[in-house]
This record gives C-alpha cells, structure tokens and sequence, in this order.
C-alpha cells in the first residue's frame, strides 16, 4: 500500500531537532536556527500586519539574511503598497512578491468579472485562488521553513495553531511555524512601540486585519481581529473568514 504524508510526517527537521524542541524554542532562536540549517530555504511570508512586522524586526537582529516573501494580489489599499517600501528601507531588505499568474487573472476577470466575490463564497474563493493561494504556492515552493504570522487570539479558527508543525503543500512536507503564535495583540503593540517598527497605517483607521480593498473593512472593539473579512459572508460558519492559505493541507 502507498504511504501518505499523512501516513509518515517527518518526526524531525534535517538536523534532527524534534517539533517538540521546535515549539519550546523562542522566536528569535527559531529564525537562527532556520538561517543555519536551511539558509535560503526558509523565509518569512507577510502581508505586513504588525506580527510580520515584529517578525521582520527580530529577524533583522537575531538573522539578518532570512528571506521576506509577501503575496501581491494585486488588489492591496495603496497604503499597504507605501508601508511595504516603508518596511523595506527600515530594515534594508528587498522583499519578494509574488502576484498572480497573468493569464490566470485574465481568464478570471473575464469569465466572472472583477467583482466576483460579491456572487457567493465558492466564487470569492475562486479569486482568492487566483489572486492568493496559487502564488503562494508557488513561493513555498521554494522553502522547506514557512514563517508565518498567525496568533491564537485573531480568530476562533486560529484557536488551534501550534507553534510549529509540519504542513503539506504541493505534495510535500513544510515545517510551518508561528513564532509569535501565544502573543496577545497587546504584546504585539508594546513590541512595535519599544522598538520603533513600521506600523500599518491602516491600524489606525480601525482595520484590525489587512487584505484586499473592498474584502476587508475595519472592526468594531468587540468583533475578532478577522471579522471585518468578507462581511457579507458573516452569516456563514467555519472558516469563512480564511482565504485559503491557512486552510487545507495541514496537519500531516
Ligand atoms: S480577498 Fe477579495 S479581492 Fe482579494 S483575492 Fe480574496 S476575494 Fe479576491
């Protein structure tokens, strides 16, 4: 019989150190030890909330040379555009986008129009797999360590998250890790204050979450970090509130 990944996830990274040891280590020893024992092969993937940016910050100090990789859907406000540049002459960093593939986009727009996740959630996920989840792919093609910004506390489906886990993608084995994974959005912002990171402009508009224009919208105090994703979708259940990249796949 054919063994699966789900069948046989790694039980350790290639130097030998377990998940366990993996989610006992803090951040800034998570990203060294990323850095040494698999150098280009591990990066960061951000859409430039203020956890990546955290992340960019401890990088910077603790292993400067991780790669920083975001996911252009061609569809960002243009203060998200002007912060990217802002973070990246902070820190002297050349981050990678990765956008979606042309004539994909084209296809889309041209059978569903522009406007397509207003229809139904199978169409919005069908442009977030367009604009989304396929270039990310394709970035994580390209790593054996996935960073990733997700916290606990930003929604009801992240409640779950370990702090590093190996995932498959493309048929193959990831380490995914969360770093900063059991940070309240409180310990996010003394961070970002005691050690002057770039913060999204939009924070301070109410957005507690930053996508696509139109797609997100600021929340009120007592909604979770994500539920000014897709609001016309707030009657559903589940992961509603997820594009894609953080779903499926995982768990091997
Ligand atoms: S968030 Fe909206 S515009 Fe962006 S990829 Fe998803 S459905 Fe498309």
């Amino acid at each position: 019989m054919n063994r699966t990944l789900q069948d046989a996830p790694p039980i350790a990274a290639v130097d030998g150190t377990s998940l366990e040891t993996l989610n006992a280590m803090a951040p800034e020893a998570l990203f060294s030890w990323a850095l040494r024992v698999y150098g280009e092969r591990a990066g960061i993937l951000t859409s430039f909330q203020d956890t990546g940016c955290v992340m960019i910050d401890m990088m910077s100090r603790a292993a400067p040379g991780v790669r920083v990789i975001t996911i252009d859907p061609l569809r960002l406000p243009e203060e998200t555009y002007r912060h990217m540049d802002a973070v990246e002459a902070r820190y002297d960093i050349t981050v990678e986008r990765f956008q979606p593939n042309p004539a994909d986009l084209a296809r889309m727009v041209a059978q569903h129009g522009e406007f397509l996740f207003f229809d139904s959630k199978p169409k919005q996920e069908h442009c977030c797999g367009v604009r989304k989840v396929e270039p990310n792919l394709r970035a994580l093609a390209s790593l054996d360590v996935w960073f990733t910004g997700l916290r606990r506390d930003q929604s009801s489906a992240r409640k779950a998250t370990q702090r590093a886990q190996w995932v498959e993608r493309g048929g193959r084995p990831i380490l995914k890790v969360a770093p900063l994974v059991d940070w309240s959005a409180t310990e996010i912002r003394e961070y970002t204050s005691r050690h002057e990171v770039p913060v999204h402009p939009l924070y301070a508009q109410g957005y507690t979450s930053l996508g696509c224009v139109i797609c997100t919208t600021p929340t009120l105090p007592h909604e979770s970090a994500r539920a000014g994703r897709w609001r016309w979708f707030n009657h559903l259940e589940g992961d509603a509130k997820e594009c894609g990249i953080h779903i499926g796949g995982s768990g091997i």
